[in-house]
């Protein structure tokens, strides 16, 4: 099997990954940075979020495994005292697989620029560089409502524990394959209405937002920031493609959220 391992770049990151590359290669699995089977982050959710991002075009082919080195993660989950246990696990057992969704999203322009096409395992953000964002936010093809406020963060179900959960949205389980759109500052008074709180859209519903003036966006896709100009609309979907994570062992998404947000 072939294997490629990231570190989020610290010291004992970078140990610990030097130690997973040693151990696996003696016994037998292949180094391959192109076209890895299975990726081994170190670091935290930050360094498999780059991870995803740097494989997002294999999502059948390559799978994912977190070692969290600072504080457990959403998917940074394996300790680093548990390193042998894992690399174990890898060499020898065969993994179960668990996919999670993600959100697709399409920029389009109003010039001749070729429409961009991102994958997003936490969420997306929509911000306006000048001024209040606004834009009409269509659902299914259906005018929703037209929004003014700082911004929109439209969330997979795994992010939902990320931005998303700072804007008051909703913890979603990663088996609902789904958008949550949370609003950032909207305003709301005799003139202006939004619906004020976050909403979660099913598979098949797609969410398109058109910009109501011609200005520029601040558009971020995991940790990545894009400046967007000429925008025509911003559509976002649950994907087709998913993230696959290699489990060697139960631990369920609640007791995740506990442990990250309430106590160990
Ligand atoms: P960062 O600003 O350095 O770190 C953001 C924090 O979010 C880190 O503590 C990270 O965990 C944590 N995180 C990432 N994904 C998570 C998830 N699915 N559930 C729970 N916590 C999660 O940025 P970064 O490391 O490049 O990560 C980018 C992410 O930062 C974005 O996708 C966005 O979700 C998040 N963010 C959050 C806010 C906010 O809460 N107000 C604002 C901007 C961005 P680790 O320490 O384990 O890496």
């Amino acid at each position: 099997m072939n294997f490629n391992v990231r570190s989020r770049g610290d010291h004992t990151s970078n140990v610990l990954t030097q130690q997973v590359k040693t151990y696996l290669e003696e016994f037998g699995l292949t180094y391959d940075e192109e076209e890895p089977e299975i990726v081994i982050s170190i670091g935290g959710d930050g360094t498999l979020l780059e991870a995803f991002h740097q494989y997002s075009h294999r999502s059948d082919e390559t799978s994912f495994v977190g070692v969290h080195t600072g504080h457990l993660g959403f998917y940074a989950d394996w300790q680093p005292e548990e390193i042998e246990k894992l690399v174990i696990h890898i060499a020898k057992t065969p993994f179960k697989i668990v996919e999670y969704p993600l959100i697709e999203v399409v920029i389009r322009h109003t010039n001749e620029m070729e429409t961009e096409r991102y994958l997003a395992l936490n969420e997306c953000t929509v911000k306006s560089m000048e001024g209040s964002l606004v834009m009409d936010i269509e659902i299914k093809g259906d005018h929703f409502e037209t929004f003014r406020g700082d911004g929109l963060c439209l969330s997979t179900p795994s992010g939902s524990t990320a931005y998303n959960k700072a804007l008051n949205g909703a913890i979603l389980h990663p088996s609902l394959a789904s958008i949550q759109m949370a609003e950032m500052a909207s305003i709301n008074n005799r003139v202006y209405r939004t619906i004020g709180s976050p909403i979660v859209l099913p598979e098949h519903h797609t969410c398109l937002l058109k910009p109501k003036n011609d200005v520029d966006f601040q558009v971020t896709v995991d940790h990545l920031t894009l400046v967007q100009k000429k925008v025509k609309s911003i559509q976002v979907r649950v994907a087709n493609e998913k993230i696959r994570f290699a489990r060697f062992r139960p631990f369920p998404f609640w007791k995740r959220v506990k442990e990250s947000f309430i106590a160990e």
